[in-house]
């Protein structure tokens, strides 16, 4: 009964996805609204998902040499200024200090949008020869960027990481902006169960102020597209601007060249919408908060709680995040709760499973139950977690798979995505104007031009002319 009603609290995804998702954040207690429009609160179960993003995130980012510093979150209009490009695509973004107290500023400070100013200032300040690249930074911090607002997808002031390294040559920096894009689309695929494409933004998507952008794009359950991470080669523009030099093998002064990445909370937001369904959140393993709950059944019953305190006394020193729920709720309220919130693994344990030696696990992500005995609780769970991982990869892939489609000209592109949602790939001839007409005339984007190259033929899908690209388009978020 309380089942039942629990689970009218949300829409269906199928009804209403945009309502499905703002349910979703409220009733799963992700998030909170605070007095500011497009400011968010992050609810500890939400936060908790983002401390263990961060955690394992922060140690891939360390295994490749990058160490964390922290910057200041003012930026002096006249710093912001230095690099033109980038100033144009930020400055209409920003939200400014103008007073210190009661006094008036004689400059006016920028919230920070991102820090590509600062660290290019810092690196001036302390590069001097070859023999200190190539500096690996990144830092944890929030941005304000004052802009449409919905939750986890675009908050005025969102968590992120922003990595920022400076190397010798070219050749290496690009090398490295690879390398941290496979950073990210690993982690997206093996710890996020989100699969990816990987590939460039065209000119007109790139970062403001980069030579190029490079990309990885996920498919949502509603088949949009979500940007989901992005890694940028600078080249030695932003170092000619900011005066950053160092000391060559060949004793010559030379510019260091440049990258910049991210990802932010908007992966949460991916998260939700990759695996979620009508009965709420369904989270990867990896970074569940509760990756096991054990409710015990019957639990007035004697021997039953002692039972059920034991299995989860087991499974927390075998290093899980495990929560016991021994609360006077009904076993249905119990069960429509955790399936809310996502948690990966139910153990269910009542008085004639500990006869047995038994007890119950129930995967979030398809409903499967499994007994296992007692004895192997530990291993059960683990494979039982596996699999959970591996059942929303699978489920997740075979959507993205199953929805990119071919199209030879934007009417075909237009009646594909109408119908269809999801990618369309085309051929591109790489100029702007086709890229306009397909957003104007398709309302989709380009999303990237995938390092997976197809030949689908040899001419433009918009223009018809020569064409040696693949480009994929979608409507994102
Ligand atoms: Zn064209």
């Amino acid at each position: 009964m309380a089942k039942e009603k629990k689970v009218e609290q949300i829409t269906d995804m199928e009804v209403d996805f945009a309502q499905w998702f703002t349910d979703v954040c409220k009733k799963a207690q992700l998030i909170d609204y605070s007095s500011i429009k497009g400011v968010f609160i992050y609810r500890p179960y939400g936060y908790a998902i983002w401390e263990n993003i961060q955690g394992i995130m922060d140690k891939e980012f360390k295994k490749v040499g990058v160490e964390n510093v922290y910057m200041p979150m003012l930026i002096p209009e006249s710093l912001l200024q230095k690099e033109k490009d980038h100033v144009e695509g930020f400055a209409p973004e920003c939200a400014w200090v103008t007073h210190g107290g009661v006094e008036k500023l004689e400059e006016r400070y920028a919230i920070r949008p991102t820090s590509e100013t600062l660290f290019c200032e810092h690196f001036a300040n302390v590069l001097q020869s070859h023999r200190d690249l190539p500096m690996k930074y990144n830092q944890w911090c929030s941005v304000l960027r004052w802009e449409k607002t919905s939750p986890f997808l675009r908050h005025r002031e969102f968590l992120w990481q922003e990595g920022h390294t400076i190397h010798a040559t070219a050749e290496e920096a690009k090398e490295f902006t690879e390398q941290m894009l496979n950073v990210y689309a690993d982690f997206c695929e093996n710890v996020l169960a989100m699969p990816v494409t990987r590939g460039q933004k065209t000119e007109k998507e790139k970062f403001n102020g980069a030579e190029a952008t490079y990309t990885i794009e996920c498919m949502m359950h509603d088949r949009k597209a979500l940007q989901a991470g992005t890694s940028h080669y600078f080249g030695d523009g932003f170092a000619k601007a900011f005066n950053i030099e160092f000391t060559d093998k060949n004793n010559q002064k030379t510019n260091p060249h440049e990258t910049s990445w991210g990802v932010s909370t908007r992966l949460i937001g991916g998260i939700i919408m990759t695996h979620g369904d009508n009965n709420g959140l369904v989270l990867p393993p990896k970074v569940a908060p509760i990756q096991v709950v054990v409710l015990p059944i019957a639990q007035h019953k004697p021997g039953v709680l002692e039972a059920a305190s034991e299995l989860k006394n087991r499974l927390i020193a075998a290093g899980l995040r495990v929560k016991m729920d021994d609360s006077d709720n009904s076993m249905g309220w119990k069960c429509a709760e955790y399936e809310m919130k996502g948690v990966p693994l139910r153990v269910e344990c009542g008085p004639r499973d500990l006869e047995n030696g038994q007890c119950v696990l129930v995967r979030r992500n398809d409903g499967k139950k499994t007994v296992v005995n007692l004895a192997d609780l530990e291993a059960a769970v683990a494979e039982q977690l596996e699999l959970v991982h591996k059942g929303m990869f699978e489920k997740a892939k075979k959507n993205l798979e199953d929805h990119i489609y071919e199209a030879h000209s934007i009417e075909e592109a237009k009646k594909l995505q109408d119908e269809n949602g999801g990618f369309v790939k085309t051929m591109w001839c790489g100029e702007l104007d086709c890229e306009l007409a397909m957003k104007e005339k398709a309302g989709m984007s380009s999303r990237c031009i995938p390092f997976a190259q197809e030949s689908l033929g040899d001419t433009c899908a918009c223009c018809g002319k020569p064409a040696s690209k693949m480009i994929y388009w979608g409507v994102a978020y």
